[in-house]
């Protein structure tokens, strides 16, 4: 029996949710809405990782994802004149772990691009060669071939309520109003979904942990200079710079990071308010004329980077005891956010995705209370995996004086040179198993084993 779902957030395991449930069953009715006017064109590099490969390689989309690939070549420190004295390459032995640079590093509006196209039963390849050459709309109202998975831009939900036990009301914010079978709250890191279900704005808030770290990520033109590592500069005032330029048709992507608590405040980065404020909070931040390119980076951000390319955010961990209430669901970020610094949150928010569509579609539409109870609790030890960080970060990454940062660039020229990196990922677990933990099948799901 086909079910009528709800999605709520375009990011990038809306989609993917939407793509696995239509693959279980053709004829389920799937909406997603999103609350931007289009697909949303910022973010920089994500990365997949473990149990996200197999996920991927059973949707059928790794050739896809592997085309769009950025071919970085792993993490160099650079001194205030640019020159690298630590490096850490990439693991493409096969063997062991992903190193810090992933073999499946992404742009963020790629990975989207390939989960929509799919969900809209469309080729997934960039050359829309498939597609009779058509790039899909990504504003207004989109709809798959059948029709029956339908995306909404620029809406989003003011009401929710569940009165009675077999169906969801949702009042959207431009009047209407519909029942769901199930709505998937799949809206980020701050959830309005995960608001509602929780009774307010202070619970959810609750869940929020934050890393004390805030974080700007923007795109500027390419310099001749710019190169297939991940360059790293460590600043003083608990700053850090680095920038990504392995594609060279892309633009640089920079990254400017400031580890201060929301009640420090440092550079008025916690308040600035407005994409515009943002911007000039975290420009002001890098003005300084010894610390390797951050002047000519925060220069070309007040004027080469165009809001709707820039994304700032506070980094910090979604901790969501209750991922169900009723029949409201919460998913990715939303309810388990892991932070990017544990380079898991696209991975994690993948495993959520196919682990609800599997319930569901084991469950069937009589077995929608069981299959999100046994999503809630499958789901919950990748949690947990994934948000345990390494004891010190990131703090340990962010000095404050010039002594704290030569001891930083100490450590690391020694670490480096010792390759104790290469060794560790040699015995960590096999890419595909994180912490030991395999994903389910779901045979119900339709998927290539
Ligand atoms: C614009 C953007 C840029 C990002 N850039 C990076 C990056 O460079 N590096 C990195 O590590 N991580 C980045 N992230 C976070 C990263 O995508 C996620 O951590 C991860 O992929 C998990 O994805 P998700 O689908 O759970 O959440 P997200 O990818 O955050 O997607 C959530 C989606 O829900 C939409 N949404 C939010 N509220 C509502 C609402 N009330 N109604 C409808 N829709 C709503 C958002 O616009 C967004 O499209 C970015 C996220 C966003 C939204």
């Amino acid at each position: 029996m086909p079910l009528k779902v709800l999605i709520i957030g375009a990011g990038v395991c809306g989609p993917a949710f939407a793509t696995l449930l239509q693959r279980a069953d053709p004829s389920h009715e799937i909406t997603i809405i999103e609350r931007a006017p289009r697909m949303r064109e910022s973010g920089l590099q994500i990365d997949l990782r473990a149990q996200g490969i197999p996920i991927v390689r059973k949707m059928g989309l790794i050739d896809a994802i592997r085309q769009r690939a950025v071919p970085e070549s792993g993490v160099a420190l650079v001194d205030a004149r640019g020159r690298p004295f630590a490096s850490f390459g990439k693991n493409d032995s096969g063997h062991g772990a992903q190193a810090f640079t992933s073999e499946y590093e992404i742009m963020r509006p790629d990975l989207v691009d390939v989960f929509y196209r799919a969900s809209l039963g469309l080729s997934a390849e960039k050359d829309n060669s498939n597609n009779g050459g058509k790039t899909p709309q990504t504003w207004g109202v989109v709809s798959s071939g059948n029709g029956n998975v339908r995306y909404e831009f620029g809406v989003t939900v003011t009401n929710i309520s569940q009165h009675d036990a077999d169906v969801v009301e949702v009042t959207f914010s431009d009047g209407r109003m519909a029942k769901y079978d199930v709505v998937v709250g799949a809206d980020g890191q701050s959830s309005r979904t995960r608001r509602m279900i929780l009774g307010g704005k202070e619970a959810s808030d609750a869940c929020f942990k934050p890393l004390d770290l805030f974080v700007a990520f923007y795109q500027i033109p390419r310099s001749p200079i710019d190169d297939s590592w991940m360059n790293w500069h460590l600043m003083t005032g608990r700053r850090a710079i680095v920038t990504r330029s392995a594609d060279v048709e892309a633009p640089t992507q920079v990254y400017m990071t400031i580890r201060t608590s929301r009640k420090e405040n440092a550079f008025g980065i916690c308040t600035a308010g407005s994409t515009t404020e943002q911007k000039e909070a975290f420009a002001q931040a890098y003005m300084d004329e010894d610390a390797w390119r951050a002047k000519e980076f925060a220069n070309a951000l007040r004027e080469k980077t165009p809001d709707e390319k820039f994304y700032a955010t506070e980094i910090g961990q979604v901790h969501c005891q209750k991922l169900v209430v009723g029949r409201v669901v919460l998913v990715g970020d939303a309810g388990y956010c892991p932070s990017p610094i544990t380079g898991m949150g696209t991975t994690l928010s993948l495993i959520g995705a196919y682990v609800l569509a599997g319930e569901l579609a084991k469950h069937g539409k009589d077995g929608v209370p069981d299959a999100l109870t046994a999503y809630a609790q499958t789901v919950r030890p990748f949690v947990n995996e994934a948000q345990t960080l390494i004891p010190g970060l990131p703090g340990m990454l962010y000095a404050k004086s010039k002594f704290g940062v030569w001891v930083l660039t100490t450590f690391f020229w020694l670490i480096s040179k010792l390759r104790v990196v290469d060794l560790l990922m040699k015995f960590t677990p096999e890419p595909e198993k994180s912490g030991g933990l395999e994903i389910p099948e779901y045979p119900e799901l339709g998927l290539t084993s």
